[in-house]
């Protein structure tokens, strides 16, 4: 062992050496359909009006700590109940890291397999122990029976469930949230990232359930580059949250853009249900296609599936013809010879399905 190596296992865990940084393509030059970002950006005079407020923050000063007027604009736009409390996240990843943080040591953490990457990461990396549990492979959904079996032999201190679920497109079955809800001693955070897609949510049930707690971004709204995150809730489990968090994880630019964004609810609702309209339109064309197996979704992105073994060649053929979407059959599993591709504004998605025609 080199003396470097030697050092870096003195100084770095163990469960961190072993794990594979969450890599990012770079999407220069590309139609960029990996990220389930908002495709549109701003009219001219709302940038204007926007660039206005920018020229008042006062960078110089550090932010408010507590971000009070955003959480005020943040829980009259998600329509928070009164009683619950939120705490706000430099974007949801943030959240999961403060929420895995928290948890006394050798707690155990349970999310669907496949969902988003970052439960098992942030949990891997913080030495916790993980627990997949495995969906049906037919439709995606939570195996019910075999959930409940596993969170009752093994305790775990927290599930996630997104909300629909990333990378599979689906809303799980309600009732078999509430049942593991319900059944749960610790808690049971429903990650709602793709809220803008849907109607369905669990935050009129925040009230009814103390050890739930419900999951939003604005990224997938159109904000992504602004990283904020915020996690709603019983105020006791929320007070003892916040004492972990850094106390300006929310910097200035991002607490008075997105107050301003919001305050444009309009644009935001033309912009997502011109993206639910084209998922519709996506999910059709794609059913059309020899070999090619669109699965339901409830989100901005549709993953689907290709005939075996060709989602390499179908991805850099996309790749080729300048399309990039998001290849997951290297996870395998469930995920085997699948791939997921964004939602895009509709002449990106044109060129997406006229590409995957010559590709397939
Ligand atoms: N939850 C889910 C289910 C996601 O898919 C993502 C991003 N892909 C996030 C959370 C993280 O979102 P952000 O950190 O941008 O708020």
């Amino acid at each position: 062992m080199s003396e470097q190596e030697a050092l870096i296992s003195a100084v770095i865990r163990p469960e961190i050496r072993a794990l594979t940084a969450y890599k990012v393509a770079d999407a220069a030059g590309y139609i960029k359909l990996d990220a389930m970002e908002n495709p549109y950006t701003w009219p001219e005079e709302i940038k204007a009006e926007w660039l206005k407020i920018i020229h008042k923050a006062e960078i110089n000063r550090y932010p408010d700590p507590e971000a009070k007027s955003l959480c005020q604009v943040l829980k009259e736009y998600n329509q928070i109940p009164a009683q619950s409390e939120i705490l706000l996240g430099n974007g949801s990843d943030e959240i999961i890291q403060l929420l895995l943080m928290a948890l006394p040591a050798n707690s155990t953490v349970m999310a669907p397999e496949p969902s988003f990457v970052m439960y098992k990461q942030i949990a891997q990396c913080l030495g916790l122990n993980y627990q997949g549990l495995p969906l049906l492979a037919d439709n995606f959904e939570l195996d019910l029976a075999v959930t409940l079996a596993t969170i009752k032999s093994q305790q775990p201190e927290i599930i996630f469930l997104a909300y629909p679920n990333n990378p599979t497109g689906n809303l799980f079955d309600s009732d078999a949230i509430e049942q593991i809800i319900q059944q749960s001693k610790g808690l049971v955070i429903i990650d709602e990232a793709y809220a803008p897609f849907t109607d369905f949510s669990f935050i009129n049930r925040l009230t009814k359930y103390t050890n739930l707690l419900v999951m939003r971004t604005v990224s997938k709204l159109g904000l992504a580059g602004l990283r904020l995150g915020f996690i709603a809730g019983d105020s006791s489990i929320i007070n003892q949250l916040n004492k972990a968090r850094l106390p300006y994880n929310i910097n200035i630019l991002t607490q008075c853009s997105v107050e301003f964004a919001l305050s444009h609810p309009d644009m935001f609702d033309q912009q997502t249900e011109i993206l639910c309209h084209e998922r519709a339109r996506m999910f059709l064309q794609l059913s059309t296609l020899k070999e090619i197996e669109p699965c339901p979704s409830a989100a901005n992105f549709i993953l689907f599936r290709t005939a075996k073994n060709k989602a390499t060649d179908i991805f850099n053929s996309l790749k080729e013809q300048g399309v990039l979407i998001k290849i997951l059959s290297p996870q395998k599993g469930l995920l085997s010879d699948c791939l997921r591709v964004t939602i895009g504004k509709p002449e990106e998605n044109n060129a997406f399905i006229k590409a995957l025609k010559s590709a397939i």
